[in-house]
């Protein structure tokens, strides 16, 4: 199973993510946690030049590209092979974050950006993704109040931008009803994880 997890900023998925990976493990399943942009050494790496706060100058079509380069790099080098040997690869981000982050929010038009990313995958696609939608408001508001989080360039977007990241998220929710199941994350942390250990165990477990 490929499952990925997506949401805006402050919508707790690294937390969240980990207790279903400690949850699943103790119910018997093979699972194994990674994230994007990232999960691997060239892609920490792509990471980090997207995100560092100097690089004001990048223009959003360098940005879709690079997000796009790591996850081809992660995939192939990380998540391809966990399938193979048969692991629950639980993914935090995928190509959802570039199509509405870079194709709706930044602008370059859904189309386009899942163009590169099917170059990038290969068509590769998760079979369930477990959306946390929360008010861009409260979201940010997690963020500045948790100390041990580093804030990125991405954090300092003004409102309006993350608005239109979940304008992005539901539009998807809706198109791909089947495939991503969309959660309210404005809730406490325990309802929204066991929230989502429903829904994955009820898909996962078929
Ligand atoms: O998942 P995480 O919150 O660590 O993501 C790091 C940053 O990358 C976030 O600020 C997010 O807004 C940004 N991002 C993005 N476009 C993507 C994926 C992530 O702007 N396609």
């Amino acid at each position: 199973w490929f499952v990925t997890v997506e949401g805006g900023e402050g919508a707790g998925k690294s937390t969240l993510t980990e207790r279903l990976q400690q949850e699943l493990e103790s119910l018997g399943y093979d699972v194994m946690l990674t994230r994007e942009p990232g999960g691997i050494d060239i892609a920490e790496q792509i990471r980090s030049v997207i995100l560092d706060p100097v690089n004001t100058a990048m223009d959003r079509r360098t940005e879709a590209l690079l997000y796009a380069a790591a996850r081809r790099q992660h995939l192939v080098e990380k998540v391809l092979p966990a399938l193979k040997q048969g692991q629950i690869v639980l993914c935090d981000r995928f190509i959802d974050s570039s199509l509405a982050y870079q194709g709706h929010a930044r602008g370059l038009g859904m189309e386009a950006v899942y163009e590169i990313n099917r170059f990038a995958t290969e068509g590769s696609m998760p079979q369930l993704t477990l959306y946390m939608d929360v008010e861009p408001q409260i979201g940010l508001d997690r963020v500045y109040a948790n100390q041990q989080r580093e804030i990125n360039r991405l954090d300092l977007e003004k409102l309006a931008f993350h608005e239109k990241v979940r304008e992005g998220y539901l539009m998807l929710a809706h198109k791909f009803s089947e495939r991503i199941v969309t959660i309210d994350a404005n809730r406490e942390p325990e309802a929204i994880y066991q929230d989502c250990l429903k829904t994955l165990l009820d898909r996962v477990g078929q």
